[in-house]
């Protein structure tokens, strides 16, 4: 277990400003960031890295996003304390660890199983409570829809029909859609039974979503 010493959350507040320069508006996404010890998920020989507005990889060759797009895609959910949300793509457990800052109500899924393991290992060795799954989260979780947002942490080919389905009336889903390179973040808000809007904004790099809605395991 790590500490948390007076140095790193300078160190967090100064990130916190790169944010708010950066354009991150919503004080409780930058809350909770300024909370969340990101260096807990790192080795102690990374501390300077676990500062800096950088992906960093994890292991089984996924990375932990850049505080700025797990900002940037947290502010885009427009959180409540009172939302249910789906977390696809757990990897380190950071951007679930931040989205608990501002609702207790956390699914996150995982789809590498040491990954998934390590997740779940950090969350009971910090006291945090999010329902974890291990799996392919590529088409939600069904059996504990609907979700008032859901967010995914993994590039997809598409927008997965199965998640949108999954969304309350007045849900949002963020999602990166595009190809193997380069994704264009998405923000869809389901305004009816039937109907959808949706938003586009920046691009971004993320490592590929896989299983059945996402890009083939097989041929990655
Ligand atoms: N949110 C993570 C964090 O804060 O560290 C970063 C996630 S990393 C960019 C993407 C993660 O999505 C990887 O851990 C990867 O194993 C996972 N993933 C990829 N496809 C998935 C799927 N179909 N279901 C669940 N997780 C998946």
């Amino acid at each position: 277990m790590q500490t948390d010493l007076y140095r790193h959350k300078g160190m967090r507040r100064t990130l916190v400003k790169q944010l708010r320069d950066k354009g991150i508006r919503d004080e409780r996404v930058l809350a909770a960031i300024e909370t969340v010890p990101r260096h807990f998920f790192f080795e102690k020989a990374f501390l300077e890295q676990a500062y800096q507005d950088k992906a960093f990889p994890i292991g089984e060759g996924q990375t932990i996003s850049q505080p700025y797009t797990v900002a940037f895609q947290t502010e885009l959910l427009k959180l409540k304390s009172t939302d249910k949300v789906l977390e696809i793509g757990t990897g380190s457990g950071y951007q679930c660890s931040v989205l608990l800052q501002i609702t207790p109500h956390v699914y996150t899924i995982e789809y590498n199983k040491p990954l998934y393991d390590k997740a779940v290992k950090f969350f009971k060795t910090y006291g945090l409570f999010p329902q974890t799954f291990h799996g392919d989260g590529s088409e939600g979780l069904p059996q504990y829809a609907p979700f008032d947002k859901i967010i995914v942490t993994a590039g997809a080919p598409g927008v997965p029909k199965s998640l949108i389905r999954q969304l309350n009336i007045g849900g949002i889903l963020v999602i990166p859609v595009g190809g193997e390179s380069s994704q264009k973040m998405l923000r869809i808000t389901r305004t009816s039974e039937t109907e959808f809007t949706k938003e586009e904004f920046d691009t971004f790099k993320f490592v590929p979503l896989l299983g059945k809605s996402g890009w083939d395991a097989e041929t990655m």
